[in-house]
């Protein structure tokens, strides 16, 4: 598994892979490895890459001020081991000051998609997201690239800036890999004392009632099935960021949750942390 730490020798490689006529797949994670991370490189094995491109970047521009920066977890061995046992061929480790010059000056703005949801409560949280997808892009030059559904509107964004701009990147997106609990695995729940984990389920297990809601019921309205949302969530002290339900592929609010075509997002504070979760119905 060859390591790149500069930006600029993973892209002659990257290059020269393309020129041997092998099939490249992106993988990109701000590292912190567990099961929802490693089901990517799964994916990206099983649509026949011939070259695994993880990279491992805490990005600082998708932070703001007041975020989880500085603290948020890393663990650079424990990541390079998992990526060799996954089957990545290349892990990408870049440092902020090689990933940024001291005068970086562009940035990709996606102007509709990110308005709402964490978007809205995360200033220009996909602006820096959307550039560092692009810079990655760029230096992995990668065929196709994985994206996890854990995080909702950012994969939706992607693959809005890979259409408006033209890239050629296919986007293939996972599903989201859970705990037996039912808890969506992420970096972030390194955070959770036990009791937090404890009432953390309420985000899984409120997606799969109104799930299930619609099963049965095939159309379910969204009023009346967010109030019962809110509800379980603050009777597991969870704070409330967002309970949003959408149109699938355009983000906009819809007023029914009909079967396939709806997303249900929510975002809670458990204690400090910001979780969260979603479900197509
Ligand atoms: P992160 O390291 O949290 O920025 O995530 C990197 C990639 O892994 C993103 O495409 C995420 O959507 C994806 N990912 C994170 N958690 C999960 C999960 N539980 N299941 C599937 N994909 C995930």
């Amino acid at each position: 598994m060859k390591i790149f730490t500069e930006p600029v020798k993973l892209q002659k490689w990257a290059e020269s892979r393309r020129l041997a006529g092998k099939k490249i797949a992106l993988v990109p994670t701000m590292g912190y490895l567990h099961e929802g991370h490693l089901s990517l490189i799964a994916a990206a094995k099983k649509k026949g890459a011939d070259e695994i491109v993880v990279s491992i970047f805490v990005n600082p521009i998708q932070f703001g001020p007041n975020e989880d920066y500085a603290r948020y977890p890393r663990d650079e061995k424990a990541d390079l081991a998992k990526c060799r046992q996954a089957g990545a061929t290349a892990v990408f480790f870049p440092t902020p000051d090689n990933m940024y010059a001291a005068d970086h000056s562009v940035y990709i703005n996606e102007m509709e998609l990110g308005n709402s949801l964490c978007g809205a409560r995360r200033p220009g949280h996909f602006r820096g997201v959307c550039t560092v997808v692009a810079k990655l892009f760029n230096l992995a030059k990668p065929h196709f690239a994985v994206f996890g559904q854990k995080d909702y509107q950012q994969e939706t964004i992607i693959r809005r800036m890979v259409r408006d701009l033209n890239f050629d990147v296919k986007i293939v997106v996972a599903p989201i890999v859970r705990e037996p609990s039912g808890l969506a695995r992420s970096s972030r729940n390194t955070y959770l004392s036990d009791a937090e984990r404890a009432q953390a389920l309420a985000l899984s297990a409120a997606l799969a009632e109104a799930r299930a809601e619609v099963k049965r019921a095939g159309e379910v309205d969204w009023k009346t099935c967010r109030a019962r949302i809110v509800r379980k969530l603050q009777a597991n002290k969870l704070k409330v960021d967002y309970v949003e339900a959408v149109d699938a592929d355009t983000l906009k609010p819809v007023t029914k949750l009909v079967a396939k075509k709806t997303t249900v997002l929510l975002a809670v504070y458990c204690g400090a942390t910001r979780l969260i979760d979603n479900a197509v119905m």
